[in-house]
């Protein structure tokens, strides 16, 4: 199944080969360095792909969701953290701009997205994860502008982001809907990293906590409108949460392809053990999981950019294709017996780099219930 139209087809065998050819050459020594070369994000820059999915009208190319999706795709297929540089700057950062911000801050801020500045999306707090209504952060008017305390923490991209989207409370006691979303410049007074955190997988990607101490933010800065901000998180994730699956699927396909190849070579019981049935049976399993995850992956892109069913059908996506990335990367692993337990092969670094998938942007606890919500919503 191909969901992108003839041209961006075209466009998308140059991303493949940019992939194969340059990024999952170099995906070993990123997990080990904890960095994405500059010279990788550059060649993105230069590639376009950062412009793909920018209106013309703000510098890009206006290339369809459903191509981002599968650059995603692709990208993790080689390399996950060098997919998130893309995928940050682009679901999580120029999103919501497009979807909510005003025509002042898309022409300040997505221009310099489509030139190749990467954005983040910071969120998460120490006390508020899954719970994304109790963050404490606090935005407090003055003059023109707002003050901003709190602490916000495993933000993606974060030492390499220039400016982020941010959610703080604007109206105390109201929950939700005392949620005001925001535009911070990297290197404003009073707004820095704390903290670099240090993960298992995706390691190559930076996660950093961010601090605001009386960081001064201009109301022109607001995403939307005030107290309405926490919509513009929700929907920013429905878009995330397509990529994230997309992410999964590629980093699930590389495992398998690296695992069917091992299969065919290596030798038990004087033949290839490809060939025993125990091992086939897992192979077709192991493929059918991933068509699977890689077709509801498409329909909720689809639904996406038709607003129809979106919220169901990311989380569902999200759930399902990390859920599989997961089970496939460790069973591709088995397929390598002792050595895939090792570094000497990638398989271990496929299932650390699955795993953040069933927890990043809702975890998969969370999908579930949004999931539940929706059926049930429609049953009444
Ligand atoms: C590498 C990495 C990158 C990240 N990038 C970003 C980023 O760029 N921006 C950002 O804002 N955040 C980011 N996050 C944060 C991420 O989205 C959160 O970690 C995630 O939403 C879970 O929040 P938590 O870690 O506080 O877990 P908690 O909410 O404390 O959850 C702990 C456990 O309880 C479960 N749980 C919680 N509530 C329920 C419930 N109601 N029912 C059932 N189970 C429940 C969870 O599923 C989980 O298993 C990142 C995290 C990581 C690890």
């Amino acid at each position: 199944m191909e969901i992108l139209n003839k041209e961006e087809q075209e466009v998308l065998k140059y991303v493949k080969e940019f992939a194969q050819k340059e990024v999952r050459p170099l995906a070993r020594d990123i997990d080990r360095n904890m960095e994405v070369p500059q010279h990788l994000v550059d060649r993105m820059k230069s590639l376009g792909l950062f412009a793909s999915y920018i209106p013309e009208k703000y510098g890009g190319a206006g290339l369809s969701f459903s191509f981002l999706v599968r650059v995603i795709e692709e990208l993790s297929a080689a390399c996950p953290s060098t997919a998130l540089v893309l995928d940050g700057a682009l679901t999580l950062f120029a999103e919501p701009l497009l979807m909510f911000g005003s025509e002042s801050l898309k022409s300040r801020y997505l221009p310099k997205i489509a030139e190749g500045a990467i954005g983040g999306l910071a969120i998460t707090e120490p006390g508020a994860g899954s719970d994304a209504a109790s963050i404490k952060t606090s935005a407090v008017k003055k003059g023109d502008g707002f003050v901003i305390n709190g602490t916000k923490t495993f933000i993606s991209n974060g030492r390499t982001a220039k400016f982020f989207v941010f959610d703080a409370v604007t109206d105390p006691g109201k929950g939700s809907r005392g949620i005001t979303t925001f535009v911070i410049d990297a290197g404003t007074e009073g707004f820095e990293i704390s903290r670099d955190i240090h993960k298992m997988g995706i390691r190559g990607s930076s996660t950093v906590e961010l601090v605001f101490r009386d960081a001064f933010v201009p109301a022109e800065n607001i995403v939307g409108e005030i107290n309405k901000g926490f919509k513009v998180i929700m929907e920013t994730l429905d878009a995330g949460r397509v990529g994230i699956a997309a992410q999964a699927v590629g980093i699930a396909q590389c495992a398998l392809d690296e695992a069917t190849d091992y299969i065919k070579k290596r030798k038990q019981f004087g033949k290839p053990i490809s060939d025993f049935q125990g091992i086939q049976f897992m192979l077709a399993d192991l493929y059918t999981k991933l068509m699977a995850a890689r077709l509801l992956t498409y329909e909720a892109c689809k639904s996406w950019e038709t607003h129809t069913d979106s919220v169901l059908l990311s989380s569902m996506a999200k759930l399902y294709a990390s859920d599989a990335a997961m089970q496939i990367t460790t069973d591709a692993l088995q397929l390598f017996g002792g050595y895939g337990y090792t570094t000497d092969f990638d398989a271990e670094r496929h299932m650390r780099d699955a795993k953040i998938t069933q927890i990043y942007e809702g975890t998969n606890q969370i999908q579930r219930l949004i999931i539940a919500r929706e059926i049930l919503r429609r049953n009444q």
